[in-house]
Parts: structure tokens; C-alpha cells; sequence
């Protein structure tokens, strides 16, 4: 019998507009969100403009930036709209050079789609990788570079995945990266304390948005009744991760370094007592037997 139905799950949160941190957190800063103009990089940028921060969202896609500046200024400051390929070390530069040194960043862009991993391309393995560990690398490393020659402050958000810890079957590009990710917010938090930079990681757990990608979106609807696989029986809403993302790169969060937040409502370490039968990877993804 499942009696699930019957019990809270955590509580709902705060409406969205709603703040744990003071009005004007972030007046007179400059905060940079790679990925800025969709799905939770968007809601992560929408939670600091809300507290005062003008805003530089950066990624390829200029039709969808355009239409998150728009949507942004709406929440407050002064919004910009960088192309910007995470991988491209020249253009990094330029988008610093043009849009000022932000106080704080946000690598938030990455790139996913499910595939066993017999079947993934070496381009497919490349692109992913550097999308997400190298870009993620490349854009704070700028960052860093310029903050200690002008001798200022600043902080790091790196956004994760939980299988950087547990592995990512059917994602093993993806997962790889983050492992990657989540031991540079490591190394970089000891390496650049000194000089006065946060590093910081955010993991958010499963946080449905209209942008998600037909792959990553046809995975999960294979699976019927999300709120009742997780132990919140809920999943999260995006602007919970744009709430703990202002809290990390906070005064209220200066000695906070190095650490990785998890906001997942416990999922990840989910465990049960008989574990359910293996289904391979494949059949997970509605895929025929293997030929070669
Ligand atoms: P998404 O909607 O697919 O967003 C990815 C963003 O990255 C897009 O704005 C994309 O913009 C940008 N991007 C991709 N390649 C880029 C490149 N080469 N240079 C610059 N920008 C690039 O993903 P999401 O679901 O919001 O996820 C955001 C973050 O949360 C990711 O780091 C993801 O791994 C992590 N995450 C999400 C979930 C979830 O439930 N949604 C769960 C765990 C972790 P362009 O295409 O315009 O470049």
C-alpha cells in the first residue's frame, strides 16, 4: 500500500520576490552569470538583481539573452547581454574588458544530454567536458587574474551536480565534469583565499524550468511522479537555488569558502533498504541492445 500521499514532504517555500537577505544586499555590485539567460541561471540572476546587483548574463545564444535582459531589468538594475563561449579564453577577456570586473561569478553554463557512454563520440565527450570544466576554469581564472592585480575582493559560484560524488550514469561526460568542477572550488578556495576570493560550489538537486533541453526533459518524463522520488516529495523550485546562491556570495558568507552546498532536499544520499533491480543504461534511455 502507498501511504506516501498522506505525509507533508518538506515544507513549500517563500514565495517568489521573497528574500532571507536584506533590501540592497548587493546595491553597487556587479554580479556575472554565465548561462544567465535561461532555466536557473536565469533564476539565480533574477534573485540578485531583486537584491540591488546590476548584472552581466553571459552565454552564446543572443535571442534568448536579449529576451532575459528585458525580463531581468524588471527586477531591478542595469542588466548586459554578453555573447560569450565559455571556452574561448579571447572572449573572456573582452566581455571583462567591456562589462566591467564583476564582484562576483557565477559559472553556472554547462552542456548535457543523456547517451551510454559506449555510444558517446569523442566530440560529444570533448564538448561537454570543456564546456563545463574547462569553460568553468577559463572564466574564473580571468576573473581571479584581475582581482588580485587590482587587490580586490571577490567571490565564486560554481554551480555542480551531485554525480560529481555518487558517478552519473548515462551522463558520463557531464558527471566527469562536475567531479572536475567540484574539486577546482577546492584547490582555487585555498589558492586565492589569501588574496580575499571566495570559491564557492551549489548543487542544485531536480529543479524542473521551461528550459530544459528535450533530451534531458524527455528522461524525466519517462519517469511518471517526480515529487514522490524524493525525499522532500517535492522537487525544487529555482528560485530556492537563487536564494542560497546570494546567501554564499554574501557578507553574511565571508567565511565561507571551499564549501559545496547541496540544495536537494536530501536526494542525493537517498538510500534503500533492498536496493529495486538494475536497469542498464540503456534500456533507461528506451535504447536497442548495443551492435557496434
Ligand atoms: P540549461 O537551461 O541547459 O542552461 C545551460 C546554459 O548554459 C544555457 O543558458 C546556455 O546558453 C549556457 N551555455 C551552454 N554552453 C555554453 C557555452 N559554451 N558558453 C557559454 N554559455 C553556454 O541548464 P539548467 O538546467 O538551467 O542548469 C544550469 C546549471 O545547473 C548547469 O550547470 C547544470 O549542470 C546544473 N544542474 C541543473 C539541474 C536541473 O535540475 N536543472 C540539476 C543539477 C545540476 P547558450 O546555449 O546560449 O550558450
Amino acid at each position: 500500500m502507498d501511504e506516501t500521499p498522506s505525509l507533508p514532504g518538506l515544507p513549500a517555500p517563500p514565495p517568489l520576490g521573497a528574500s532571507a537577505l536584506p533590501p540592497g544586499t548587493y546595491d553597487g555590485s556587479l554580479v556575472l552569470v554565465t548561462g544567465g539567460g535561461t532555466g536557473l541561471g536565469k533564476a539565480i540572476a533574477a534573485e540578485f538583481a531583486r537584491l540591488g546587483a546590476d548584472l552581466v548574463i553571459a552565454s552564446r545564444g543572443e535571442h534568448h539573452l536579449r529576451a532575459a535582459q528585458e525580463e531581468l531589468a524588471s527586477s531591478g538594475g542595469r542588466v548586459t547581454a554578453a555573447v560569450c563561449d565559455v571556452r574561448d579564453p579571447d572572449r573572456i577577456s573582452e566581455v571583462y574588458d567591456a562589462c566591467g570586473l564583476p564582484d562576483v561569478l557565477v559559472n553556472n553554463a554547462a552542456a548535457n544530454f543523456p547517451v551510454p557512454a559506449e555510444e558517446m563520440s569523442p566530440n560529444a565527450w570533448r564538448a561537454v567536458v570543456d564546456i563545463t570544466l574547462t569553460g568553468t576554469f577559463l572564466m574564473t581564472r580571468e576573473f581571479a587574474r584581475r582581482h588580485l592585480a587590482a587587490g580586490t575582493p571577490g567571490s565564486v559560484v560554481n554551480v555542480g551536480a551531485s554525480y560529481a560524488w555518487t558517478g552519473g550514469p548515462g551522463f558520463a561526460h557531464s558527471a566527469a565534469a562536475k567531479a572536475g568542477v567540484h574539486n577546482l572550488v577546492e584547490t582555487l578556495a585555498v589558492e586565492w583565499g589569501p588574496y580575499g576570493i571566495q570559491v564557492n560550489g551549489l548543487v542544485p538537486g531536480l529543479m524542473p524550468h521551461q528550459d530544459m533541453t528535450d533530451d534531458i526533459r524527455g528522461s524525466l518524463d519517462r519517469a511518471e511522479g517526480h515529487d514522490r522520488r524524493q525525499p522532500a516529495l517535492r522537487v525544487g523550485s529555482p528560485r530556492e537555488l537563487g536564494w542560497a546562491a546570494t546567501f554564499l556570495a554574501s557578507p553574511y558568507a565571508r567565511f565561507v569558502s571551499g564549501h559545496t552546498l547541496v540544495v536537494d532536499g536530501a536526494n542525493w544520499q537517498r538510500r534503500t533498504l533492498v536496493s529495486p533491480p538494475v536497469v542498464p543504461v540503456r534500456e533507461q534511455l528506451g535504447r536497442e541492445p548495443f551492435a557496434g
